[in-house]
């Protein structure tokens, strides 16, 4: 491939190009096809962008912001009404049809081999001869996720759910309504769709909403404006918000300091917002100090035991290969982990993967063993 017809599609000089080369933009062979990956957005390219060896381009999925407060948010953002659909909580996935064969990109612009192989068995192959060009983005969710394991979606392994659909080339998404309609003709899961709301009542909507999906431990909403002008927003459940912050500080030390005080400020905002009785708030409370508390408390415990910390996922592959592959991938990605031996599953063989937390295992042993913070 060209370097220079590559700058010129993306729209940057190909002397900027050339100086990306190796540091920003990084070439990869494996798996095939053979790839350019931007690792961080630059002049409007968003990270995770992909060129292919024909120059075929598949951009990155653009990052959605969060609204804090639902009503004022609503209102300073969108015009027209509003569409409200789930967002799940997986890993998000392009799927693409690159040289005749469908790959699944993460978010950072890598083929996920695990990915590619749900992929390749749940999209039918019908959509990439009827539309070569199409860039299929969704969400790949349920408990044999190893990025993100979660029971709460009617799948026993990994399902892919789409929420949005480009094309290769293109930057933009074709917005929700193309969306289902697209997986209603192909027989495709989609992310559900609550319905339209008019901006007045678009908040207390919502809320129902939220409550809702957050009793079944489902994560919220993603907010798009009807007519795929503005850019969507997400806001989410409180439940979800405390799920995750039970999860990280299970691994207190590994995480960035970022992800648990964002999640506790939502927590602040959502109970203004909602203008909570006290038994509700008190609930909220509770719910807050328990999530970080517990499985903290949880992980000295262990250590004190004398076990390892770990982090234990598992994949249900169809291929051997694949999970073969994905050790690879993991590798690649810097992630410390060991594959256990695999076991015949119905549906294929599940491997269970362990990944090593290094700094909370050696920060919380240095603590039990008197060391100083
Ligand atoms: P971002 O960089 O977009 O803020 P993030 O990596 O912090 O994302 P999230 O907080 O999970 O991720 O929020 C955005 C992600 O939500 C999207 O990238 C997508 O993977 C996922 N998602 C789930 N459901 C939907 C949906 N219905 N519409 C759009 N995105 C959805
Ligand atoms: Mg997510």
């Amino acid at each position: 491939m060209s370097l220079g017809a590559v700058a010129e599609r993306l729209g940057i000089s190909a002397e900027r190009m050339e100086r990306m080369l190796g540091r920003v933009v990084r070439s990869s062979d494996w798996p095939a096809p053979r790839l350019l990956r931007f690792d961080k957005a630059v002049s409007g390219i968003e990270a995770g962008t992909v060129v292919f060896d024909r120059d075929e381009i598949v951009y990155g999925y653009p990052k959605i912001r969060r609204a804090m407060m639902l009503e004022p948010a609503i209102r300073r953002h969108f015009s027209d009404g509003v569409l409200v659909e789930e967002k799940m909580n997986g890993h998000n996935v392009r799927v693409a049809n690159v040289g005749g064969e469908t790959v699944a990109l993460t978010r950072g612009g890598f083929i996920c081999p695990y990915s590619t192989e749900v992929a390749r068995d749940q999209i039918s192959p019908e959509i990439f001869a009827d539309h070569p060009e199409i860039v299929l983005c969704g969400e790949m969710v349920g408990p044999k996720n190893p990025y993100v394991p979660k029971e709460v979606y009617p799948t026993e392994s990994m399902d892919f759910y789409l929420f949005d659909v480009s094309r290769k080339g293109a930057r933009e998404m074709e917005g929700s309504p193309a969306t289902h309609a697209l997986a209603e003709e192909y027989g495709m899961r989609s992310v559900r769709l609550f319905g339209e709301f008019g901006i007045e009542g678009a908040a207390a909507e919502i809320e129902e909403i939220i409550k809702d999906l957050g009793a079944q431990g489902r994560e919220g909403v993603v907010i798009k404006d009807p007519a795929n002008l503005l850019s969507p927003i997400k806001y989410t459940s409180s439940e979800s918000n405390c799920r995750d912050l039970e999860f990280a500080f299970r691994y207190y030390n590994d995480y960035g300091l970022d992800f648990f005080f964002s999640r506790v400020v939502r927590e602040g905002f959502q109970a203004v917002e909602w203008s909570e009785a006290e038994d509700e708030f008190q609930e909220r409370c509770l719910r807050l100090g328990r999530s970080m508390l517990s499985s903290m408390r949880e992980t000295v415990e262990a250590k004190m035991a004398g076990e390892p910390i770990v982090q234990e996922v598992e994949i249900l592959v169809r291929d051997l290969q694949t999970a073969k592959d994905f050790e690879e991938h993991l590798r690649r990605m810097g992630v410390r982990a060991a594959f256990d031996p695999p076991r015949v599953s119905p549906g294929g063989h599940l491997v269970k993967i362990k990944r090593l937390v290094m700094s909370t295992n050696d920060k919380t042993e240095s603590v039990i063993e008197g060391h100083l913070w």
